[in-house]
C-alpha cells in the first residue's frame, strides 16, 4: 500500500469518528428540542388558564358595576313611582320598574354563576403550575445529564478534529482537495476498495487500465459513476 493511500485511509478513519460524534450531538439536540417542546406546551396551557381567569375576572368586575348602576337606577324609578299621581304616568313608571327588575334579575344570576366559576378557574391555574413545576424538576435532571453528555462529546470531538487535521497534513494536497470535495457532498465514506473489477460502493465496472493503475498503487482514482475515490485493498 502506498504511503499516500495509507495517509488518506487514516484520515478517513478519523473522519468517521468525527462524523459519529457529530451524529451524537445532533441526536442530543433533538432530545433537547423535545424537552423544550414538552415544556412549551405546558407553559401554553398555563398561559391559557391565566388568560381565561383574567377575562372572567374582568367580566365579573364589569357586571358588578352594571348591577350597582342598575340598582341605583331602580331606586330612582321607585322614587318616581311614589310621587307620580296621574294613572298614565304611574303605568309608565311601573313598566320601567318591571323592566329593570327583569334585567337586574338576569344580571344577578349571571354574576352568581360567574362567581361560582372563580374557584374552578383558579384550580385550573394551580393545576397547570403544579404540572409545570413537576416537569421542571424532572427536566432539570435530564437537562443536567444532557449538558454533561454534551461536554464529553464536545471534548472528544475537539480531540478527533485535531487528530483529523494532523492526518490531513500528511495527505498530498491534490488528493486532499479531491477528498475534501467528496466529503463535503457525501456523508458516507470517501474512499472505497475495489470489489473485484468494480467500484466497492456502486458496483460499476472499472475499465481495466484504470483498475491496473489502482491495483499497482500508482493512483487513487475517482469512480466515474458515483464519484468516490477507489483503491485496491490488500
Ligand atoms: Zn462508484
Amino acid at each position: 500500500m502506498s504511503p499516500d493511500l495509507e495517509a488518506v485511509l487514516a484520515l478517513q478513519a478519523e473522519d468517521a469518528i468525527v462524523a459519529q460524534l457529530n451524529q451524537k450531538l445532533r441526536a442530543l439536540d433533538e432530545r433537547l428540542e423535545s424537552l423544550n417542546t414538552e415544556r412549551t406546551s405546558v407553559e401554553e396551557s398555563l398561559e391559557r388558564a391565566r388568560t381565561t381567569a383574567e377575562a372572567e375576572e374582568k367580566r365579573r368586575r364589569e357586571l358588578s358595576v352594571k348591577v350597582e348602576d342598575h340598582k341605583a337606577m331602580q331606586e330612582r324609578n321607585l322614587a318616581t313611582l311614589d310621587v307620580v299621581r296621574k294613572p298614565k304616568e304611574a303605568t309608565a313608571a311601573m313598566a320601567q320598574v318591571d323592566m329593570l327588575r327583569k334585567v337586574l334579575s338576569q344580571e344577578e344570576t349571571d354574576l352568581h354563576s360567574l362567581s361560582l366559576r372563580v374557584p374552578d378557574v383558579h384550580h385550573a391555574i394551580d393545576g397547570q403550575q403544579k404540572t409545570l413545576a413537576e416537569l421542571d424538576a424532572r427536566q432539570s435532571e435530564q437537562r443536567a445529564a444532557h449538558a454533561a453528555e454534551r461536554a464529553v462529546i464536545e471534548k472528544e470531538l475537539k480531540k478527533a478534529r485535531s487528530i483529523r487535521e494532523e492526518r490531513a497534513a500528511h495527505v498530498p494536497p491534490p488528493i486532499l482537495r479531491k477528498y475534501e470535495r467528496i466529503l463535503s457532498r457525501n456523508t458516507s465514506n470517501v474512499l472505497y476498495a475495489l470489489r473485484g473489477q468494480a467500484c466497492g460502493r456502486c458496483d460499476t465496472a472499472i475499465p481495466l487500465q484504470r483498475r491496473n493503475a489502482i491495483a499497482a498503487g500508482r493512483a487513487i482514482e475517482v469512480c466515474e459513476a458515483c464519484g468516490v475515490l477507489l483503491y485496491a485493498a490488500g
